[in-house]
């Protein structure tokens, strides 16, 4: 029978032993002590259960320890765990004939890694020698990874460290028609877009071209003449579920094109039907890049990550050899293989849609009762409610308001996370088996955390 350690000694080795960073990010003044998991619940030590909505960071794509994801697993821990990816095995061609299967024409071509931060490197790489060129676009307020390279796609500051990161990475303004220069009301009317399809009168609406412009002065004054790549998410993770105005990256993936560039789609976050109406984000914006990076959810957890590009692509990176010990591993593709299996037989995507736009639209009413809700966006269960100071303002909800909600919140069963520049953003984004039952209990306790908030400061 396996014991956890006491909490006492977890902490003393966590102040000993592991990052110091670990300490800032345990998130929560009483830590949440974990023992296990199962499906959207996690249990703590003490026994206490908790309904997980962010599921490590929108990881846990079909649910914590899910049994198919388990016995797929197992039985191939059983039979072969690893060999250098130049011998020829089952697992990996099962794998990777799966996952092409679900992107269109001409993303055919697969490199398998072990976490996001690796494949954004890896397309980082591929970008600059496909292209001949080096410069690469991202933007401002984005996450795309912590490595030395991706530290410069990635635009916000608490992961920047002051090396020489990120040579030739920069960044254009952030689309964002909520807490952006512009926007308005009229663009955050319909939550349940990809793309803020905002209902402004035909043609009355300039924020895309105002964002695209910014682009057009970061060609202008920035980059020279031919660029690498641009990089975007299709709804902004760690920044805060940003959702851009319609148009913004089919514009920005023209403009791109017409320079050199390549554009890749991080869909780290997004994939594997999280959006819900379509099972890569960058669908539901009408663009198909010419390479899309993925991890976290496609292996429910299990280290793995994935560069799919185009042959064309690939074949200017086959003159060099790139080689990954791990990336492949039969484990690893058994795990994902039945992962993509699971999602089909579970309905998963459906659930997002589902279970994700009546959070949205309950959301948006709780919006219209709270002063401090701001905005409240996203797509299936990839979901920001930004909190704000007052609606006039639109300022950032301060740190410790932030945590105050966030504390009370967990206390009463419910982990959620946070996001945004300025840590002002609640993000939603649950294992994809949760019910409207989990939904309504959510929304009853974000309902009483904010009522308790309110009582006590206004
Ligand atoms: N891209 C996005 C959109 C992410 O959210 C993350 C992780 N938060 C990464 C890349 C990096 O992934 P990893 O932590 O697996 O390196």
């Amino acid at each position: 029978e396996y014991k956890d350690m006491s909490k006492e000694r977890m902490m003393e080795i966590r102040r000993q032993n592991c990052n110091p960073m670990t300490m800032k990010v345990t998130y929560y003044k009483k830590p949440v002590y974990i023992h296990q998991g199962h499906m959207q619940w996690l249990w703590d030590v003490d026994g206490r259960r908790y309904l997980d909505l962010f599921a490590g960071v929108a990881t846990v794509s079909v649910g914590h320890c899910h049994p198919k994801v388990t016995a797929a697993a197992e039985k191939q821990l059983r039979k072969l765990w690893h060999t250098t990816n130049i011998y020829v095995y089952s697992p990996l061609h099962e794998y990777t004939e799966k996952l092409a299967a679900t992107l269109p024409d001409p993303l055919k071509v697969i490199y398998l890694t072990n976490s996001g931060s690796e494949a954004n490197d890896l397309a980082m790489l591929m970008a600059r020698l496909h292209t001949g060129n080096f410069d690469v676009i991202t933007l401002r307020g984005s996450y795309h990874g912590g490595s030395p390279h991706t530290m410069g796609l990635t635009s916000n500051a608490a992961y920047k460290y002051p090396v020489a990161s990120g040579l030739g990475c920069h960044n254009t303004m952030c689309p964002d028609v909520f807490a952006g220069p512009w926007g308005g009301s009229n663009c955050r009317d319909s939550p349940i877009q990809t793309i803020r399809d905002c209902s402004c009168p035909q043609g009355s609406c300039t924020a895309n071209d105002k964002y695209i412009g910014q682009l057009n002065e970061v060609f202008a004054t920035s980059v020279p003449s031919r660029i690498a790549a641009f990089f975007a998410e299709p709804i902004m993770g760690v920044g805060g579920a940003v959702q851009y105005p319609k148009n913004f990256l089919k514009d920005t993936y023209k403009l791109v094109r017409e320079r050199g560039g390549v554009c890749i789609a991080d869909e780290v976050q997004t994939g594997f039907g999280r959006t819900g109406s379509h099972f890569w984000g960058f669908q539901g914006h009408d663009v198909i890049p010419d390479m899309v990076t993925m991890a976290k959810g496609i292996a429910n957890g299990f280290p793995m990550g994935a560069v799919v590009t185009t042959p064309e692509v690939a074949a200017s990176f086959a003159k060099g050899v790139h080689f990954n010990t791990f990336g492949g591993n039969p484990v690893a593709c058994a795990i994902a293989s039945s992962v993509l299996d699971t999602m089909e037989e579970d309905g998963t995507q459906q659930i997002s849609h589902n279970v994700g736009t009546y959070l949205l639209t309950e959301l948006a009413k709780m919006r219209d009762k709270y002063e401090i809700i701001g905005d409240v966006r996203g797509k299936g269960l990839q979901i920001g409610v930004e909190m704000v100071k007052d609606k006039a303002s639109r300022k950032p909800l301060p740190p410790a308001a932030m945590s105050e909600i966030f504390e009370d919140t967990k206390d009463m069963g419910v982990l959620i996370g946070k996001g945004g520049v300025y840590g002002q953003t609640f993000r939603i984004k649950p294992p994809m088996c949760i019910t409207k039952n989990d939904a309504d209990f959510f929304l009853a306790v974000f309902n009483q955390a904010l009522h308790n908030y309110m009582e006590d400061h206004h």
